[in-house]
């Protein structure tokens, strides 16, 4: 009689694309979702038991066992397992990679989940059977014991009056006993403060977030700087939490967390937990668990939050919808916001997309009707937002880059006890040294770019590769050593306000001045106190902070971005302007913006600045329908690398012919990329634009199979990026 063979497939954490089957021993029972460990060629890996019961694509012979089965039931539930799926075929990414950025290190490794689920005390049978007269030596262990007696309870309870000493105590005696329990479902314990009274746009925002409870509906809630938002996400997550659902808030960068914690922690007395690239994999796991049970209510948290398990899922927020870190730049290039869609489509809850800018894709799937657009038009405050007032530079003297007018503003606004922030989004002292006697510029010896000048760490800094060295003494074509800075970043700024304005304090906020851990919290919390400061940093800036004290904005130079080739860049220059100025005039006073350029004329500035975002954002969409470019239509962009220039040319002409098969699909390039070197390889792009996405993703498959054939794709890295966002 031939034996039943049984063969399961698992997803395992490797960069392949294609299935692997495996053999199941007669003694093993397992269902889908759980995790297994299997051999692999030399290794041994835990996967992910993905299907039951396959025909294996190999012969049965050739199948090897599992090893061993590591969960009784599901880490990865259905819902999950759907979601990942359809990542991996929407980005055309291979699943193991897809699983690797969605599960929490610990989960990976096979660690017990029982280890990390909370421990609790109860009595034995002998302890139970046992009297308060037993312990007239020891009144503590009489105490535990008489607490155990009642109930069993968990240790971060018993811990607050009982020394371990005590509890060993009882244990070595056999009267009580350590259990794992898992953690129970939150329970909502009202509002810790009353909500505030809704402005009549911000009412009818939250009644269509309530109508829409238990369905999926995409909204955008396009609401001004100020105008509120926060506080239409937080009224629309009351009702859920009293309903004891669940509710997911991403936010786009870590820095944002902290502030929103503690709003969010103000207003409800229930568990909110954050989840970012900061915690520690202990941590990461305890989330992972606690949103799988249900004890946590809400979890903030950054991109791969949104692959966070949860019991009941309510409500999905993504605030700041519009910021590039949503899309993950490397490895697995999802969209946090398009997967979240996806995610809210499968718990069939509704997803709410907040922003003063939003994104053209949102704004798209607006005017498509397929998300309900939700406006919030003025500031809760009531107060104006703030003018914006052009500052022409050519033909002024200027002081460290700043202008008369500007400086006397500063002047004026700092005398007045408020304070003045300062956006310059170049990091560092300056973006260059150069030589005085021939021109020669600090250039980085890996990429087709200049180096940044840390004046503070005394050395040239590439900001693309990250690669450093000292300070040059000489000039490397003349050996002169007139080495001078030119222009102006952050650093340099800082100490020239510090020159000008001695009096006042000076908070600096950038990559480099956050670094440390805390950093950027207490830089916040400097800011967040009274009286007059001068506030100077990078886009940071721009990133949706409250800055209540901040009456005067000035945007010392944004020149740079007007003229790049990426068709995106007058969408990021609008919504990077906006949002800047939009930190003036949030407290109880005025606001004003300066914005200083020597292209005061420029069409783009222009219409930002008289028109608003709004307005301009639906003109620039416009264009890009005229101009056939995403989001009306699909992009997906292949990247290929080498040390040598002309075979990722070659590797992308061979694709660019196979796609010529294709007649519905538009190709541009190859092309070099902006950075045309970086980290010592030469880059380069081939976009592929298609009015359907179905046209482009079938062209797609066809092609990852044909790719993996051609020898010259095995010598250079090459990658895929649907959707992309940089180009
Ligand atoms: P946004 O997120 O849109 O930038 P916030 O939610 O931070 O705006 O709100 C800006 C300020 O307005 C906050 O200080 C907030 O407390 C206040 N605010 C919001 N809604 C109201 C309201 N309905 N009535 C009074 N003040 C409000
Ligand atoms: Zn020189
Ligand atoms: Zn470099």
């Amino acid at each position: 009689m031939e034996a039943v063979v049984t063969a399961i497939r698992v997803a395992l954490p490797v960069p392949l694309r294609q299935h692997f089957d495996y053999l199941l021993p007669a003694n093993m029972q397992v269902q889908i979702g759980c995790r297994v460990r299997v051999p692999f060629g030399k290794r041994e890996l835990i996967g992910i038991v993905w299907q039951l019961d396959v025909t294996p694509e190999v012969a049965a012979e050739q199948l090897k066992p599992v090893l061993a089965v590591i969960d009784q039931t599901a880490v990865l539930p259905k819902l999950l397992r759907q979601l990942l799926s359809f990542a991996a075929d929407y980005y055309h990414h291979p699943l193991g990679e897809v699983l690797t950025a969605a599960l929490p290190a610990l989960l990976r490794e096979g660690r017990e989940l029982s280890a990390y689920q909370p421990t609790s005390y109860r009595l034995t049978a002998e302890g139970a059977a046992a009297k308060l007269s037993d312990f007239s030596r020891s009144p503590k262990q009489a105490a535990l014991w008489q607490a155990l007696s009642e109930q069993a309870l968990s240790e971060t309870t018993l811990k607050t009056q009982f020394s371990s000493n005590t509890l060993k105590q009882l244990i070595d005696k056999g009267l009580i006993t350590r259990f794992q329990t898992t953690p129970e479902p939150y329970q909502f314990q009202g509002l810790a403060e009353p909500a505030l009274q809704l402005t009549a746009d911000q009412a009818l925002a939250v009644t269509a977030l309530n109508q829409a409870q238990g369905s999926f509906k995409s909204f955008l809630l396009e609401g001004v700087t100020g105008s509120g938002k926060t506080e239409v996400y937080l009224q629309c997550i009351a009702p859920l939490l009293q309903a004891g659902k669940q509710v997911l808030v991403l936010l786009p960068e870590i820095g944002l967390t902290p502030q929103t914690l503690s709003r969010f922690a103000q207003r409800f007395q229930a568990p909110i937990l954050v989840w970012h690239s900061n915690l520690s994999d202990g941590e990461r796991l305890q989330c992972w668990l606690q949103a799988a049970s249900g004890a946590a209510a809400v979890i903030i948290g950054t991109r791969s939050a949104l692959f966070l398990p949860f019991r009941q899922l309510g409500l999905i927020i993504i605030d700041e919808e519009h910021d590039l870190s949503l899309k993950q730049q490397d490895g697995f290039r999802y969209h946090a916001r398009d997967l979240a869609i996806k995610r809210a489509a499968l718990e069939i809850c509704p997803i709410l997309l907040g922003s003063a800018t939003p994104s053209l894709e949102s704004l798209y799937n607006c005017q498509q009707g397929r998300f309900i657009h939700l406006q919030l038009t003025a500031r809760a405050s009531g107060q104006a937002l703030p003018k914006v007032e052009l500052i022409d530079l050519k033909q002024q003297v200027l002081q460290y880059g700043l202008a008369q007018q500007t400086l006397q503003q500063m002047q004026q606004q700092l005398q007045a006890g408020k304070q003045v922030m300062l956006f310059l989004n170049r990091r560092g002292f300056a973006p260059a040294l150069s030589c005085q006697e021939c021109g020669w510029l600090t250039e980085c010896q890996r990429c087709s770019a200049f180096t940044t000048y840390h004046k503070h760490s005394r050395q040239l800094v590439c900001h693309h590769c990250g690669a450093t060295r000292a300070v040059p003494r000489q000039c490397g074509g003349c050996g002169s050593p007139r080495l001078a800075p030119v222009g102006q970043g952050t650093e340099q700024l800082e100490e020239h306000l510090t020159t000008l304005f001695p009096d006042i304090p000076v908070t600096r906020l950038d990559r480099d001045s956050t670094r440390r851990k805390g950093a950027f919290a207490s830089l916040l919390s400097e800011i967040e106190q009274a009286g007059p400061r001068l506030i100077l940093g990078t886009q940071m800036l721009a990133k949706g902070h409250h800055f209540p004290f901040v009456t005067l904005v000035v945007i010392v130079d944004v020149d740079g971005a007007l003229y790049s080739a990426d068709f995106r860049a007058p969408e990021q220059l609008g919504q990077l302007l906006t949002q800047v100025a939009g930190r003036a005039g949030r407290g109880h006073d005025k606001g004003k913006v300066l914005l200083q350029t020597q292209h005061p004329e420029h069409a783009l500035l222009q219409d930002i600045i008289l028109n608003g975002y709004a307005a301009f954002a639906r003109s620039a969409l416009l264009e890009r329908q005229q101009t056939f470019l995403p989001p009306c239509q699909h992009l997906a962009l292949f990247r290929a690398e080498a040390h040598q220039s002309e075979p990722c040319q070659q590797l992308l002409q061979q694709l660019a012919t196979f796609c010529q098969q294709y007649p519905s699909v538009q190709l541009l390039g190859p092309l070099l990329s902006p950075l045309e070197r970086k980290a010592g390889k030469y880059r380069w792009q081939l976009h592929l634009y298609a009015k359907h996405r179905p046209q482009l993703h079938q062209l797609l498959s066809a092609l990852l199979i044909e790719i993996p054939k051609w020898p010259l794709s095995r010598k250079i890295k090459w990658q895929l990026d649907v959707d992309a966002l940089d180009l």
